[in-house]
């Protein structure tokens, strides 16, 4: 009897304990806390091939008694120095546990000269197969969204990455936020910046989250590239995000929203000065994953809508406005 009662007892333990071990692991992205050493492991390995390779060449110039101010920009690189390196999620990064799809890779790309020792994380919007039909948190913390989109105010879990909209010509937004991309990365590999692909391909296994988390890891900021689905029937400008009042308290947002508003605004006056047209201010507050997951400046730019036109002669006028406002963000 005792002994049928002790099992019954265990029984009912477990029978409110596996609940609760299931809610807190299905919160337990949230709950993660920042690896620091982690965190630094990333980008510090990328530096220490280069500042291994600046620190022998001052040596040499030391031994040649040559002045230190030039060697920065005059260091010769090797080719394998400066080749592509692929980028996959590293599940200990934090809220890397809030992505559900991360099987794919970005692709890091370093300037070939005049380099600036800044990476500019550029996220081709879109373009995940399977991404509509699974659900990532909206936020880290768990709680609701606070302002409309493709996922409406109030939800919980937002598509880990939604299909995008179509142009009324009938080409699919990720093909434009794509060809967008690469001009754009192009211009900043020219301009000495190194370039974090987060998608260079028709398709990336990356979710938002993931792509945040990777961009947050490893650039210096993270862009991405979108057009509005509006629904008008013409071009209303182009327009970033800015971080919702209500989210500025929430963690990682409360450490970086005033850098992510600061990169939204200079990016604006960067596509202003080349001309091309800006929604009224340019700026539009959102609640976006790549801004609620993000500890670098991150900003969500739309270049327009479905109206739009998406000639590479457009295309380039936007990426050398956004190169203008990169420019202005990091004083270069
Ligand atoms: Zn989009």
């Amino acid at each position: 009897m005792y002994r049928r009662n002790h099992v019954s007892l265990i029984k009912k333990a477990a029978r409110l304990l596996i609940p609760a071990l299931l809610l807190a692991a299905l919160l337990s992205c949230a709950e993660k806390k920042p690896e620091e050493t982690v965190k630094e492991t990333v980008k510090e390995t990328l530096v220490t091939e280069t500042a291994a390779a600046k620190s022998s060449s001052r040596e040499t110039e030391t031994t040649e008694a040559e002045p230190e101010t030039t060697e920065e920009e005059t260091l010769p690189q090797s080719e394998e120095e400066l080749s592509d390196v692929m980028i996959t999620l590293d599940p200990n990064w934090e809220f890397a546990s809030c992505s559900v799809i991360h099987s794919g890779e970005a692709r890091l790309q370093r300037a070939k000269e005049n380099r600036k020792n800044i990476i500019i994380g550029v996220n081709a919007g879109h373009g995940t197969e399977g991404g509509a039909s699974v659900y990532t948190q909206c936020h880290p913390d768990g709680s609701p969204k606070v302002t409309g989109g493709t996922t409406a105010a109030g939800a919980v879990t937002a598509m880990a990455v939604s299909t995008g909209m179509t142009f009324y010509d009938g080409t699919p937004e990720r093909d434009v936020t794509l060809r967008e991309a690469r001009i754009l990365r192009d211009l900043l590999l020219a301009a000495g910046y190194d370039v974090l692909m987060i998608r260079d391909s028709e398709d990336v296994q990356l979710d938002n989250v993931a792509r945040t988390v990777i961009c947050s890891n490893i650039a210096d900021c993270h862009i991405a590239i979108h057009w509005n689905g509006d629904g008008l029937d013409y071009d209303p400008g182009c327009f970033c995000s800015t971080v919702p009042e209500s989210l500025r308290g929430m963690y990682p947002v409360s450490g970086i929203w005033q850098e992510d508003d600061r990169l939204s605004g200079a990016l604006i006056e960067g596509l202003r000065s080349v001309g091309a047209p800006i929604l009224d201010s340019g700026l539009r507050s959102l609640d976006l994953t790549q801004t609620s997951y993000s500890t670098i400046p991150s900003v969500d730019v739309e270049l327009g809508n479905g109206a739009s036109d998406h000639s590479d002669e457009a295309l380039r006028l936007r990426a050398e406005g956004l190169l203008a406002g990169i420019n202005l963000f990091f004083g270069q």
